[in-house]
């Protein structure tokens, strides 16, 4: 496993320095309007104790897929709008990324200024992790800080190329999704319960083989459970399946087997005749050929709700069902219902399990939600993150 003994912006001495750090402002955005600014505001403990210290700030983000060119749809303007009535502060918006307005607009910062600079991904070189892009973006400050966990499995430029030009630090938030998802790896609380789900086995095997040398249990939801159905000779109708990864389920829940491990699938389904919310359904413990599994039946979420039932340590990634329709979505709720009331250390992984457990008014009731779906699932399987990496180890 990669050193997760970073330096933390606490570890820095910040006061009249220009700091860069890099956000996951990758907000959606309609018509000019930011519609959900979660991960705006859970940005701003990182960028308040910067002021605070009388740091010079310069944050940095993309948003969308400008495709390496200018684009107005892309502006991260509305950002610093938004972010200027969060802090009580006039937020400086430069017009470009590393050009003569970046400049000179850090270049007139005071202690406790922040100012946004437009989009990282206006720059082709930002996503090929371009060194001379990297220098540039590395001049405009003396110190930074990655905050952007999200993006924190991708070596772009502003995420990890920057870090080799400049004493680094993690943000809040990526220490704290390091320091809670770090232990969960390294010394869970026992039992320790894995629950995946979500449409793809593919997806999630390298995630699985990692959890098969952790968990003490492991369950599985979602349309994934189909094909470790299949494996067992179970009947999955017409529901969605990968053929080509039969052999790994079964290699996997033979390894569980070997291990000790509890590897508990789905013994009941609630299945539809279509794709459709609408659908014609039947709950039952096999699955007509004519019918595809939509969601797991009431069988299961006992059986899961007793595995989950006195966890030391839950961690969650992927709907047990097609949870956004509602009639499909009883499995996902009952698995945050008894995650919640496990009183276990809970992790849920970004993404869509993410989504229900603000849907269903659980947040406050888990650990931690971690702030990256893909990032959190590569940090799940055990690989080493490039925008954690790239940061200096704590000496
Ligand atoms: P993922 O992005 O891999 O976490 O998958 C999430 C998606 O899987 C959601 O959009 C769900 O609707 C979908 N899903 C979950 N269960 C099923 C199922 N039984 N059949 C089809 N899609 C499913």
């Amino acid at each position: 496993m990669q050193n997760l003994n970073k330096m933390t912006i606490r570890d820095l001495d910040v006061k009249g320095k220009h700091v860069l750090v890099r956000c996951d402002f990758n907000v959606p955005i309609v018509d000019g309007v930011i519609t959900d600014d979660k991960r705006i505001v859970e940005s701003l403990p990182t960028i308040k104790y910067l002021m605070e210290h009388g740091a010079k700030v310069i944050l940095c983000s993309h948003l969308g897929r400008p495709n390496g060119e200018f684009n107005e749809k892309y502006s991260l303007k509305p950002i610093a709008k938004h972010l200027s009535s969060l802090l009580g502060l006039d937020v400086v918006m430069a017009e470009d990324v590393i050009g003569a307005d970046a400049k000179a607009k850090s270049a007139a910062l005071a202690e406790g200024d922040v100012m946004l600079l437009e989009n990282v991904r206006f720059h082709k070189q930002e996503e090929k992790n371009d060194p001379e892009f990297s220098a540039e973006l590395a001049s405009l400050a003396e110190v930074y800080v990655n905050d952007a966990f999200g993006t924190a499995h991708r070596a772009h430029a502003s995420t990890a190329g920057v870090a080799s030009y400049l004493p680094s630090a993690v943000g809040f938030l990526i220490q704290k999704e390091i320091e809670i998802m770090g232990r969960a790896l390294s010394d869970p609380k026992r039992p320790f319960v894995a629950i995946l789900g979500g449409a793809k086995v593919s997806d999630k095997i390298g995630v699985i083989n990692n959890l098969l040398l952790l968990a003490d249990k492991i369950l599985i939801g979602g349309a994934m459970a189909y094909t470790f159905l299949k494996a067992t000779g179970y009947p999955i109708g017409i529901s969605r399946v990968e053929d080509d990864k039969i052999e790994d389920a079964k290699a996997m829940m033979a390894l569980a087997e070997e291990k000790g491990i509890e590897f508990l699938i789905p013994s009941d389904n609630v299945s539809g005749k279509e794709f459709k919310e609408d659908t014609e359904t039947i709950t039952k413990t096999s699955i007509p050929d004519e019918f595809m599994g939509l969601d797991i039946g009431p069988l299961t979420i006992e059986r899961f709700s007793a595995a989950i039932e006195g966890a030391g340590t839950v961690l969650w990634n992927g709907p047990m069902g097609v949870f956004e329709w509602e009639r499909f979505a009883v499995g996902t709720k009952a698995v945050a219902d008894a995650i919640a009331k496990s009183g276990a250390i809970s992790i849920i992984g970004g993404g869509d399990s993410a989504a229900a457990i603000e849907i269903y008014g659980y947040a406050d009731k888990m650990t931690h939600i971690s702030t990256g779906g893909g990032a959190s699932l590569e940090f799940l399987e055990g690989l080493v993150l490039p925008g954690i990496a790239a940061i200096a180890d704590k000496e």
